[in-house]
């Protein structure tokens, strides 16, 4: 028998009416490229979402179609999260850290009929505008400059355009927002979000045993709004009713302790490497600044050192360390603490805060390896799978990815992990060959390749190697041809021709071979335990 229910679909049209009804005054600041600060409200965002929807109707945008944004955290960034759904669009946060290359690869194969851009990521832009098939470019005047002929002016199109959009039929599993995850091999693969996927992402985090986010909060999303609808927090927020304090591009410790100061932040966001900056900051600050007194942090994207926790709890700051990826929306765990852990020593508690933490609620995990479905005894490893309601079931047009599922249906997030009996999950290692780097990807395979592609190279192995500041950073294993003396330099400038300088290898070894497994893969283990210790000059 069917229920007696009412089936309203889950839409983020209905988030974003809801702020604009009940928390129209609940702020939204952004620290402008010149450190200024721009100060808004939901009523103003909602007002310019629908004129944005607007604009972009008679641009010609119709239901599902794609709208790249090329953008810093800020107002016109969260206008366009909601403003592109509106119009039925999808909106696609495009990664300004990857290669010009790979953005214009994106863009064309997600098919963006309009981007906006910020103007000043304008000299990015013009680096792969000529391959990109679009057909309008808006450009966000947020440094307050004159926008450049050729291009349409954000402003100026707001306030030509209607007050509100035609209304767009809306389903809740419709496609609403879009992002591309880097790969181990081959091209970034693209995934959609649904209306649903990211309303019951919100209510997930929003939970008081999860991120607990109130209108009472001020949260401060410094993980990047292209990253996943940065954790999903704008969203949440506005669902909610807490404010929101955008950075802008000024991300380094100095400024975003500045701004947690003065808008009272009571809940940040952001990869490890941040936290780092901002822990020395504060231990080195003469006078402590006036932060919020109950200022807590999420810390995810990469993992979490428990020396971090430590020094975090000193100064008084909480951490809730996540996981999470750009498949599952992204959030699956959070290392919240129940009441039976109030009895651990310290140690076993610090241990238990640095893992990636329990499941949501509908997010569901099971660890598998060569002898099977693994229990959940905190030792057996292997890889772990998912499922649930905000995670991918395929990539965007991408049959030859389909491994990436399991044949009953579960995503293989290439982690390795052990799974407690209490369910709190720990990620060993990464079935990926990738290394993250504050909070980036670098495909160590690309490294590779582009390296054996050298005439003075055998051959070459990247591995992933702790980095105080990074977490991870690049080290190349490389096996010279014979009578070759090649050196480092060499092969430095060879890279740098090729790729982005913040992904080079920070350091190239010679070695006589690289360790292999039997069936003559590379056996990257032996060499990442090897170099464990390096020290980084
Ligand atoms: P992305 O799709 O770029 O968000 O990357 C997702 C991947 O980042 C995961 O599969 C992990 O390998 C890594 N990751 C995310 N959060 C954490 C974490 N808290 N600890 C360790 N690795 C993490």
């Amino acid at each position: 028998m069917r229920s007696t229910m009412m089936t309203d679909p889950l839409t983020l049209n209905a988030v974003l009416e809801r702020a604009e009804r009940f928390f129209p005054a609940a702020e939204v600041v952004t620290r402008r490229p010149d450190r200024s600060l721009h100060r808004s409200n939901y009523a103003e965002v909602a007002r310019r979402a629908r004129r944005l929807a607007a604009a972009l109707q008679k641009l010609g945008v119709e239901k599902g179609d794609r709208v790249g944004t090329l953008c810093w955290n800020h107002y016109a960034h969260l206008e366009a999260y909601f403003g592109v759904p509106l119009a039925g669009g999808i909106v696609h946060m495009l990664n300004l850290r990857l290669s010009p290359d790979d953005i214009a690869y994106i863009v064309n194969h997600a098919g963006d009929r309009v981007l906006i851009v910020d103007d000043v990521l304008l000299p990015l832009l013009q680096q792969f505008q000529d391959k990109l098939d679009v057909q309008e470019i808006i450009v966000v005047p947020f440094s307050g400059a004159a926008v450049p002929d050729g291009f349409r002016d954000y402003e100026a199109l707001l306030a030509a355009a209607p007050d509100a959009p035609s209304p767009v039929d809306v389903d809740e599993n419709d496609g609403v927002g879009m992002c591309y995850t880097s790969g181990t091999t081959g091209r970034p693969k693209g995934v959609i979000y649904s209306h649903r996927a990211l309303v019951l992402h919100c209510f997930a985090l929003g939970l008081a045993d999860s991120l607990a986010i109130s209108m009472r909060d001020a949260v401060l999303p410094v993980v990047p709004m292209f990253h996943v609808n940065a954790w999903g927090l704008p969203y949440v927020c506005a669902m909610v009713g807490a404010k929101q304090v955008f950075p802008g591009p000024h991300l380094d410790g100095e400024n975003l302790i500045d701004l947690m100061a003065r808008e009272q932040v009571t809940f940040a966001a952001g990869v490890p490497t941040i936290w780092l900056g901002i822990a020395a900051a504060l231990e080195a600050a003469d006078t402590p600044p006036d932060l919020h007194p109950q200022l807590r942090t999420i810390v995810g994207g990469a993992a979490c050192p428990e020396s971090l926790i430590r020094r975090f709890d000193a100064l008084g700051i909480g951490v809730i360390h996540g996981w999470g990826m750009t498949e599952t929306s992204p959030v699956g765990t959070l290392c919240i603490l129940r009441d039976e852990h109030g009895a651990l020593p310290e140690d076993e508690l610090y241990a238990l805060r640095a893992k990636q933490g329990a499941l949501l609620p509908f997010f569901h995990a099971r660890v598998v390896n060569e002898n099977g479905i693994a229990p959940w005894d905190g030792e057996t490893m292997g890889e772990l799978e998912v499922r649930g309601p905000w995670i991918a079931a395929e990539y965007y047009e991408n049959p030859g990815a389909a491994d990436r599922w399991s044949e009953d249906g579960w995503f293989r997030t290439g982690d390795v992990v052990t799974i407690d009996p209490q369910g709190y999950v720990k990620i060993t290692d990464r079935t990926k060959d990738l290394i993250k780097s504050g909070g980036e990807w670098i495909s160590s395979v690309d490294l590779e390749n582009a390296l054996m592609g050298h005439p003075d190279v055998l051959e070459a192995a990247v591995v992933a190697i702790p980095h105080p500041k990074w977490q991870e950073r690049p080290l190349a294993a490389v096996v010279r041809t014979d009578g070759s003396d090649v050196d480092e330099a060499a092969l430095q400038a060879y890279l740098g021709e090729r790729f982005a300088k913040w992904s080079l290898p920070d350091a190239v070894v010679f070695v006589d071979e690289i360790p292999k497994t039997s069936t003559g893969k590379f056996k990257k283990s032996v060499l990442r335990d090897q170099y464990q210790d390096w020290t980084w000059s």
